[in-house]
């Protein structure tokens, strides 16, 4: 706020000169002002101080002694401010004055209340989060730590208004409120930057201090006791806040996940939160249209192409929009080695990372890059908490409000990652309290699946919410389950037909039950299922039929997936040792403890193969890990 200088009433040599913006709030009586006569009637003259005050000279107050013509500049005294605002002035002595100018005082309105003062003068004083150019005014969106709110400059149409204002300028806007067809935006009369370095740094200062008071993650019981899961509590806030904090400052938030159940399971809720946070502090409608875009990635990690779209999308929305560069989430992806290319990237733009993974982790490659690293194998815990699992809880923190609509979803995660956790057990129950049983919930798993493989690299905003059933169409929902499971089921049936007969078998020195599979010659390619799900489909039929332990491997001419049940594999040792064993093999991949993909150069096909083989003759049998409930596919 700016205050007006002290009060000079009592010093007659002192005249002051009003700032355009002034209003009656600035007047004292008894001070003189410097003013323009704008009108001379019969028994006096009216003068205007500035554009909104103007009053009356009576000749009464000078007997008729003194003439004014229009246009005159006149020193007067002000003598009332009358109960109707009416002002009554008389015309002042002003030999060997000093003249003072007055800014208008005024109240700076946080932009939390501007949607409750529609109509109305406000001040308000903010970052600049985003500059945008339309056909019409310039935008400019401010963020105070309240709330985000643009403002409207209107220079000449589709000419950027106050070049000299950018991104991250803190300033003080006058305007009116108004609302229209697309939210509640400012008016502005008056966008400045505040210059005077001593008031720039106690706004921003400010606005620091309402940021972390708004940012902060709110406090929710996990959904279940776990105390496993409840280790990840403090970091899971630490991400809520800085997701809270970008939406804030207005910075986009893009949310890359692994393109499968799991991953959608945790990326569409915290999606769904950040959205309800936004609508809450942004007044321009359809705000997290803009701010949030949810991506998948198709690979089991970020990989060059999806960073090169990411950052062209990015800089094209700076460039065009004046957007911030965003806010990366990597979710149920991004813990690994083979990210690191991608975060090169980002970190050549300064984009900041944080990630929430289950993917067994490479921290000292990938911790560089990032600024914050949720895995539960970083406390000595596995995959069998599923990101599905930590950004349940993750969502609760940044909006509390989506506890109801996604409890049944994390037992469509771990269910889907195959996790054999105890603590299933009451996450099913969570589930059941919705009306979902085990059925119910794999079959959320299969229409996720299906809709994800065909959805490609759309994020199917819209569609995917309503196949998981966090949304109020319920019986949408039911319907879109229905159609898309039974259709992920007709197709692995038929790619079981065609594959089961071609699986070869052999029991290894450790009594595992291998399973290969050529998929590139014994099944359906380019449709439903992907070899992923097919290795998977055909594995869970042996575990079914024989029992553990067991391995299976679907292998193409350059790639091979894993499923394991009752093995102890370590996918990342497996291809470290591979290529140190296999010189040109070009041996790459991870995963967890249950499931995992590598991939190698096709020359080399046999030769990893076969070492791969004796790799996993030579593994540890562990019967708790995996046997969790194989799927069958039956013909209902
Ligand atoms: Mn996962």
């Amino acid at each position: 706020m700016t205050e007006a200088p002290a009060s000079t009433t009592d010093d007659p040599t002192v005249v002051k000169r009003l700032a355009p913006d002034c209003t009656a709030s600035d007047l004292e009586e008894g001070s003189l002002y410097h003013a323009t006569v704008d009108g001379v009637v019969r028994y006096g003259a009216f003068v205007q101080l500035a554009p909104d005050l103007s009053g009356l000279v009576h000749e009464s107050t000078h007997d008729g002694e003194r003439s004014f013509e229009e246009g005159d500049e006149v020193v007067v005294e002000l003598l009332e401010i009358k109960e109707n605002g009416d002002l009554s002035f008389a015309p002042a002595d002003a030999a060997g004055f000093e003249t003072v100018e007055v800014e208008h005082a005024y109240e700076v309105t946080p932009l939390a209340d501007v949607a409750d003062r529609e109509g109305e003068a406000v001040h308000v004083e903010a970052l600049v989060g985003q500059v945008k150019q339309t056909g019409g005014p310039t935008l400019f969106h401010l963020a105070d730590g309240t709330s985000v709110v643009p403002a409207a400059s209107f220079e000449a149409a589709g000419v950027r208004a106050h070049p000299e204002i950018g991104l991250g300028d803190v300033v003080h806007v006058a305007g009116h409120v108004d609302r229209r067809d697309d939210g509640v935006q400012i008016e502005a009369d008056r966008v400045e930057a505040i210059e005077d370095e001593e008031s720039a740094a106690e706004v921003r200062s400010a606005i620091g201090s309402r940021l972390g008071e708004h940012s902060a993650a709110n406090e929710v019981e996990p959904l279940i006791e776990w105390p496993a899961l409840a280790e990840h509590v403090p970091e899971l806030e630490r991400v809520a806040g800085l997701l809270r904090r970008a939406v804030l400052e207005h910075r986009p938030i893009v949310i890359r996940h692994h393109a499968d159940t799991d991953g959608i399971c945790a990326a569409v809720p915290v999606e769904r939160a950040l959205e309800r946070f936004v609508e809450e502090t942004h007044t321009a409608d359809g705000a997290s249209d803009f701010m949030l875009k949810r991506r998948p990635s198709r690979a089991p990690f970020y990989d060059v192409e999806d960073v090169t779209r990411d950052l062209s999308f990015a800089l094209e929305d700076r460039a065009r929009h004046g957007q911030q560069l965003p806010l990366l989430v990597m979710i149920d992806n991004g813990s690994t080695e083979e990210d690191v290319p991608a975060y090169r990237h980002l970190d050549a733009y300064g984009v900041p990372v944080v990630v929430i993974d289950h993917h067994h982790p490479d921290v000292e490659a990938v911790e560089p890059y990032v600024t914050e690293h949720v895995n539960p194998y970083r406390h000595g815990d596995d995959y069998r908490i599923t990101t599905g699992m930590l950004c349940a809880e993750l969502a609760r923190m940044i909006d509390p409000e989506v506890t109801e609509s996604i409890k049944h979803v994390p037992a469509v995660a771990g269910l889907a990652d195959r996790s054999s956790a105890d603590e299933m057990a009451d996450y099913l129950a969570l589930a059941e309290a919705r009306g979902y049983n085990r059925d119910d919930c794999n079959a959320i798993g299969d229409a996720l699946d299906y809709a994800a493989y065909w959805l490609r690299y759309n994020g199917g905003r819209g569609v995917i919410d309503d196949v998981l059933g966090v949304t109020d169409d319920r019986a949408r929902h039911e319907d879109l389950v229905e159609l898309l499971s039974t259709l992920a089921a007709r197709d692995i049936r038929r790619q079981l037909d065609a594959a089961l007969p071609h699986v070869e078998t052999e029991t290894l020195d450790n009594g595992v039950r291998l399973n290969t599979l050529d998929v590139d010659e014994h099944a359906y390619r380019f449709t439903y299922p992907a070899p992923g799900t097919t290795t998977g489909a055909i594995h869970d039929r042996v575990v079914t039929d024989h029992g553990g332990p067991v391995i299976t491997v679907g292998y193409g001419p350059d790639f091979a997936v894993l499923r394991s049940d009752g093995v102890r594999l370590d996918i990342p040792q497996m291809v470290d040792d591979l290529n140190d064993e296999l010189a040109g093999a070009g041996v790459s991949g991870g995963g967890h403890l249950v499931v995992g993909s590598i991939k190698f150069v096709p020359g080399m096909r046999e030769a990893v193969l076969d070492a791969l083989i004796d790799e996993m003759a030579a593994a540890e049998i562990d019967e708790s890990l995996g046997a969790a409930a194989p799927r069958t596919y039956d013909v209902d």
